[in-house]
């Protein structure tokens, strides 16, 4: 049985797509009326690949029913994995790996979600770093194919041989990096997005332009300030706050203007403003 911890967006994709390749899982989040939503977002996913034909409409009430909720800790404890995807706050995701610890067998892999959180510390707040792994989907989880899995200080081979199998088993590609600020997916996406926004306080050109540059000229499906915004600008400047100290480097100095739209309250799509109205 996978214990998906956190039913946000990213909790309820995970699970989902562990249930749809077979396993058993028990989504745990806070409260039932927040698991309620949960099993709605996945049940509405679930329809829609049957709709298009990617799923049987047998393989998508099986997958279905093997997800079962609980608001109770307790719940995870016969758990072979636990995947972690609760808020993105250190001290929280370290108590929880304490309990967890605690709580669940000596031989079960502990993975966290993590966009940028040190896999090291969580490690360190257990009993067993050698099975503290980062296991970070992407942003849609069913649609995308990657997953970077990263090793902390103390990671073992295992470990990181037994996640990325699983990984390889869901029909994603697991990627292997080392656990140093932003890993390596948002150390790179994050700097391109930030220098996309100083382009926008120095008025380089409008944020249109510059997101029609980037999609024109390097292929890329989405401009970067359109990326920002759709994984909000709060996020945004929370990694690159992670960057900056971590890291100790100035090129990774948050842009003004992303702390200031903060500040305002325009966190992107999800607040329905930010470089663009929604
Ligand atoms: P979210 O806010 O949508 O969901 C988080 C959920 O965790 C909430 O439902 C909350 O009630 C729950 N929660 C909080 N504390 C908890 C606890 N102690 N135990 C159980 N549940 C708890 O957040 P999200 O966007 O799904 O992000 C979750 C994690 O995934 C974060 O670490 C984030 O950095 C990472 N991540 C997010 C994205 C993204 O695009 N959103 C992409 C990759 C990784």
């Amino acid at each position: 049985m996978i214990a998906v911890l956190g039913a946000g967006t990213m909790g309820n994709g995970i699970a989902q797509v562990f249930a749809q390749h077979g396993h058993d899982v028990v989504l745990r989040d806070l409260g039932q009326p927040i698991l309620d939503k949960a099993l709605g977002s996945i049940e509405k996913s679930l329809g829609k690949l049957a709709e298009k034909g990617r799923l049987s409409a047998a393989d998508r009430d099986a997958a279905r029913a093997r997800i079962t909720t609980a608001t109770n800790l307790g719940a995870v404890s016969s758990a072979s994995l636990v995947v972690e995807a609760i808020v993105e706050n250190q001290q929280v995701k370290c108590d929880l790996f304490r309990e967890l610890d605690g709580l669940t067998t000596p031989e079960t892999i502990l993975a966290s979600n993590t966009s940028s959180i040190s896999i090291t510390k969580l490690g360190a707040a257990t009993r067993r770093p050698d099975k503290v792994i980062g296991m970070h989907f992407m942003n849609p989880v069913p649609l995308m194919t990657l997953v970077e899995v990263i090793r902390g200080q103390a990671t073992s081979d295992a470990s990181t041989h037994a996640v990325m199998e699983l990984a390889r088993s869901l029909g994603k590609t697991p990627v292997e990096v080392n656990d140093y600020p932003g890993f390596v997916s948002n150390r790179v996406l994050m700097p391109m997005i930030n220098e996309a926004i100083f382009c926008v306080y120095e008025n380089v050109a409008t944020p249109e332009a510059i997101d029609e540059v980037m999609k024109l000229g390097m292929n890329h499906p989405m401009g970067p300030l359109t990326l920002a915004d759709f994984i909000g600008l709060d996020v945004c400047l929370a990694i690159l706050n992670v960057l900056h100290e971590g890291l100790g480097d100035p090129k990774y100095r948050p842009c003004p203007l992303l702390k200031r739209m903060v500040d305002a309250g325009w966190l992107g799509r999800k607040s329905g403003r930010g470089f663009y109205r929604y």
